[in-house]
């Protein structure tokens, strides 16, 4: 393609919200073989909801919650904010001892005074995060969390989790002093246009994958809900360029869509990097193409623009 056709393309991205960094990367585009989407916030709404909270021991449910959303407290993942908002709900108006007088008191205190004080937070990514309350360890996130701390997960729970996970759920675990106390369920809906996009991908003779740190049974669900038959779960977060590189094998040109911190290095294996939305700096940084607008279609539109610029429309 001439310079003027590159520039022309350029412009017609932007005009749809599709910034694409230079020629190469327009060039890439029509190449793809494989788009690899990350799953939670890119194919999903990343917007997650608490549908459930269990306790499995002898403890006030409301301080169950308060408990979990004080661990939570520091957390930057969308899970862990929206653990936060459920038990802050929960705390401010679901509560039936208060009038309705003492709830409108109680929404008035400090944003945060209602949380226990939590030491030594760690976020462990793909995991879950770690913090001390009155000296008593407090984990909250998956198996693997658990299961490399020590914590025994008894069959009784292991089933919530797995019929939580049968329904496209995530299930958080959570323990206290070193007993597992309780789960919650986490659902995270797909962005409308998922399941249209995926259509229109495998018609075009693209072949799309989904790669997440979820566990497998929720990935498997989500997948099959979305119309995606190649799924790699469980993958740590710098796992998931291995997985980018992996589709690169046999010299096809692979496509990563991502959101997320934790996607920057997938975004930069992959021969061409989409950065959804509003996602971070650095996944904007690492990528080839932005789509503005966080509307999966774009990555269609994308695709259009680079093969009708090089005159290969199928
Ligand atoms: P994804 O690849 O889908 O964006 P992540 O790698 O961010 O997922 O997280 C993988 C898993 O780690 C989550 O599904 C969850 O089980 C656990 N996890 C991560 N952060 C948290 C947190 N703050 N609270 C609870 N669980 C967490
Ligand atoms: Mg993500």
């Amino acid at each position: 393609a001439t310079p003027t056709a590159v520039m022309v393309a350029t412009g017609v991205g932007a005009n749809n919200g599709v910034l694409i960094k230079g020629g190469d990367a327009l060039e890439r585009g029509q190449k793809i073989k494989y788009v690899v989407f990350d799953k939670t916030g890119t194919l999903t709404q990343g917007k997650a909801t608490v549908t459930t909270a269990k306790v499995f021991v002898r403890m006030d449910r409301g301080e169950f919650l308060t408990l979990v959303a004080s661990a939570e407290a520091s957390s930057e993942h969308p899970l862990g904010k929206a653990i936060v908002e459920y038990a802050r709900h929960f705390h401010f108006f679901d509560d039936p001892s208060l009038t309705q007088n003492a709830a409108n008191h109680k929404t008035e205190s400090t944003v945060s005074g209602w949380l226990h004080d939590a030491s030594n937070f760690s976020a462990l990514p793909g995991r879950g995060v770690q913090c001390f309350i009155d000296g008593k360890r407090v984990l909250v996130g998956n198996r693997k969390l658990m299961t490399e701390s020590g914590i025994t997960i008894p069959p009784h729970v292991e089933n919530f989790v797995v019929e939580l996970e049968e329904s496209a759920e995530t299930g958080i675990l959570v323990a206290y002093d070193d007993n597992l106390i309780g789960v919650l369920g986490v659902a995270d809906p797909l962005k409308r246009e998922a399941v249209v996009v995926v259509e229109g991908l495998v018609k075009m003779g693209v072949r799309p994958v989904m790669v997440t740190g979820d566990n497998w049974r929720t990935a498997r669900a989500v997948a099959k809900e979305v119309g995606i038959q190649d799924v790699r779960a469980e993958v740590m977060p710098a796992g998931k360029a291995d997985v980018i590189r992996s589709f690169q094998k046999d010299g096809s040109v692979v496509a990563m869509v991502g959101d997320g911190i934790n996607d920057s290095p997938a975004l930069a294996a992959a021969d061409v990097g989409m950065a959804i939305g509003a996602g971070t700096d650095i996944a904007i940084e690492a990528a080839d193409y932005v789509l503005m607008r966080s509307n999966l279609e774009d990555v269609i539109t994308a695709i259009d623009i680079s093969r009708k610029t090089f005159h290969r429309i199928r």
